[in-house]
């Protein structure tokens, strides 16, 4: 998927019955007493420390109380200004589904049900998953290892490599087969092959645990099982792409079609594997050409024993969630040294994602009913068409497009289209849900499978959204040129119709809008036109231009220290942080423009507007990770943590430093 989800390391498990709102750190005599305008004009203002100096560290001026207050409950990995909407979104969702189990008939309380029973499922034992133990289980040779992997897909559990509908990158009306890297149960290749800091812990650690997993499944040479399991996915790993080259959709884009893939790896039942699929087309794009013939390979050298210890693997991690305790809390355990998680959820928070993920947008209905005011849909799409608009001034003066690139991009801004909320047509479900849970979440995978895999061939939809209504998150996706704001991303207290616009914009105008928008203008949006077909739009010089001034990025952010000796990848992360500048220098005009054509206060009990901005700006990113957490992101994610998303942003911004006072940057980076 082509998606940038600009807030997808905070996604995940969250639980509004252990959260607690950090306390107040506002408690201590010397501190002013609380400011209810400031807080009702959208800053935080228990998050804020300000004895901190906001000329040397703005970060824990605008989030010292937050950081100094919250701590991360047990059973998360963060705990931050998005988690708290995290929290309030599932207790919201909780007491839909609650209400909805007491509806006989009502698909979403029956589907919350069967999964809160743990009574049953601890019952039902492994038969829920045996079918697809059978599969790994008629494993003999290299020819029935094929067809164990056609069989596995098409139940949805993939080993190897993956399956999705994907825009064709060449025609951007027409949707094509896409086939993408996978099968490993650590995230990133980097965890296989490198020896940078926790890595070779992390990896016994997922040796140990994969071996109990075989353990508990009763396998006798659980042992030798896990070893053969991280052989094959080491093998794996050095075919996969490094997530560096993977941002260049170029180096993504391969349309060899089926009988490419015929011809590349001519051992495997490509024909059977698309018809069992129910896939019709014969149009297949690829990630990496030479992925396929080194699975294949793969799949004819390795021996019958150790494909099935592999294949049983990737069942069993695809289903461990929907099992009993031991399997829950044993899956948990890798979440845990990896993002330092250290309690499995309570049940409910569980039920409450899963109903979430398989029945989306039947919840969305009673969400958006509930928390999407009729105000906030009027005031989201203002913020959006000033930033818009200051994209465009933007553009008009930009220093590193030359003219000819500047027209490209103005056509290309001009077809920018956005969805704000929900969707325009609520989707319907239709796969039987019963009293056995894992069963349940099986017809839902595979009915999803269908529905993606039924759009290749199709031409392109472009009304439909690529997150639920409640999803705390949101999206520019480059193929459709088109951005998406969640209306669970538009809470409190990122975002409120009653806030002072100069919050609104320096939060969701700036860290979503802004920053998502100028995705499509960036190195990542020149290689897209205005209707989302791959195609070069920069001229050369432009090219270099930016590549230049990149530079000044890569190396700013190269110096940051996320954990002690574990230096940020400024590379891998440039592209992000390169939208977060630009995300508030655009957000920023906007408010300016806006505020000469509306009345705003110019200050909040002795705040300034321009001020409120930038704490907006900053709080949005408040934010506790663990540090296991942290070096995870800074192993793969292209995203710098937090604390940088503010501090590398505002060093290189004048309108920031003159806000409050300080001297100005000495030498900014300034691509935007
Ligand atoms: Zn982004």
């Amino acid at each position: 998927m082509r998606t940038l989800a600009i807030l997808a390391a905070f996604a995940g498990f969250a639980c509004p019955g252990s959260a607690r709102p950090p306390a107040s750190p506002l408690d201590d005599d010397d501190r002013p007493a609380p400011t209810p305008r400031l807080d009702s004009a959208g800053v935080v203002t228990r998050w804020l420390d300000r004895r901190a100096d906001p000329c040397t560290d703005f970060y824990r001026y605008a989030c010292g109380g937050f950081a100094d207050g919250a701590e991360i409950p047990r059973d998360r990995r963060t705990w931050s200004a998005t988690e708290v909407v995290v929290a309030a979104n599932e207790e919201l969702m909780r007491g839909v589904l609650e209400q909805a189990a007491t509806r006989p008939g009502d698909p979403l309380g029956a589907y919350y049900t069967a999964c809160m029973d743990e009574v049953a499922i601890e019952k039902a034992g492994l038969a829920p998953i045996q079918p697809l133990l059978d599969t790994v289980a008629s494993v003999r040779d290299a020819r029935t290892a094929m067809h164990a992997v056609v069989a596995l897909h098409a139940a949805a559990v993939f080993p190897l490599f993956g399956i999705g509908p994907q825009q064709d990158a060449a025609d951007a009306t027409q949707m094509i087969a896409a086939l993408d890297q996978g099968g490993l149960g650590l995230a990133e290749r980097a965890y296989y092959l490198d020896d940078k800091g926790s890595l070779p812990r992390t990896r016994q650690r997922y040796l140990a645990h994969v071996e109990r997993m075989f353990a508990l499944l009763g396998e006798p040479q659980a042992k030798a099982a896990a070893q053969e399991v991280l052989r094959i996915e080491t093998a794996l790993a050095k075919l996969h792409q490094d997530p560096v080259v993977r941002r260049d959709p170029r180096a993504m884009y391969h349309r060899i079609d089926v009988r490419g893939l015929e011809r590349i790896a001519p051992a495997f039942p490509w024909r059977e594997y698309f018809s069992r699929l129910g896939v019709a087309s014969t149009a297949v794009t690829v990630n990496d050409p030479a992925y396929y013939a080194g699975v294949a390979k793969l799949l004819a050298t390795e021996p019958a024993w150790a494909l099935q210890q592999y294949f049983t693997w990737t069942v069993l991690r695809a289903t461990a969630s929907t099992l009993g305790k031991p399997w829950v809390d044993e899956a948990h355990t890798i979440v845990r040294d990896l993002a330092g998680e250290l309690q499995v959820p309570p049940r409910w928070r569980r039920c409450v994602a899963r109903t979430d993920a398989d029945l989306g947008d039947l919840l969305g209905r009673s969400y958006v009913e509930k928390r999407f005011s009729p105000e906030a849909k009027p005031v989201t799409v203002a913020l959006v068409t000033y930033v818009l608009g200051a994209m465009r001034s933007e553009l008009a003066t930009l220093w590193w497009m030359d003219d000819a690139t500047r027209g490209a991009a103005r056509d290309k801004l001009d077809r920018v289209t956005y969805l704000v909320g929900y969707p325009e047509h609520w989707r319907s479900y239709d796969f039987p849900i019963g009293h056995d849970f894992a069963r349940n979440v099986q017809a839902a995978t595979r009915f999803e499978l269908a529905r993606q895999l039924a759009k290749i061939g199709k031409p392109v939809d472009r009304g439909e959204w690529q997150m639920t209504a409640q999803t705390v998150n949101a999206y520019y996706d480059p193929l459709l040129n088109e951005f998406a704001l969640p209306a669970g991303l538009l809470q409190p207290p990122l975002f409120d119709p009653s806030y002072h616009p100069a919050a609104n914009f320096g939060s969701t105008g700036a860290g979503t809008i802004g920053h998502e928008i100028t995705h499509g203008f960036d190195d990542e949006g020149s290689q897209y036109d205005g209707s989302g077909n791959l195609r070069d739009w920069w001229t050369p010089a432009t090219q270099k231009n930016f590549s230049d001034a990149s530079r000044c990025i890569v190396d700013q952010y190269s110096r940051y220290e996320v954990v002690p000796g574990l230096y940020l990848d400024g590379k891998l992360t440039a592209g992000e942080n390169i939208a977060d500048a630009g995300g508030v220098t655009i957000a920023h005009a906007a408010y300016r423009a806006y505020k000469a054509e509306h009345p705003v206060e110019a200050a909040v009990d002795g705040v300034t507007d321009e001020q409120l901005f930038f704490l907006s700006y900053a709080q949005s990113w408040c934010a506790k990770l663990t540090d296991d957490l942290s070096e995870t992101m800074a192993h793969g994610s292209p995203h710098a943590p937090p604390r940088y998303r503010v501090e590398g942003v505002l060093a290189n911004q004048p309108a920031f430093a003159a806000a409050f006072g300080c001297a100005a940057p000495a030498k900014p980076c300034t691509v935007w």
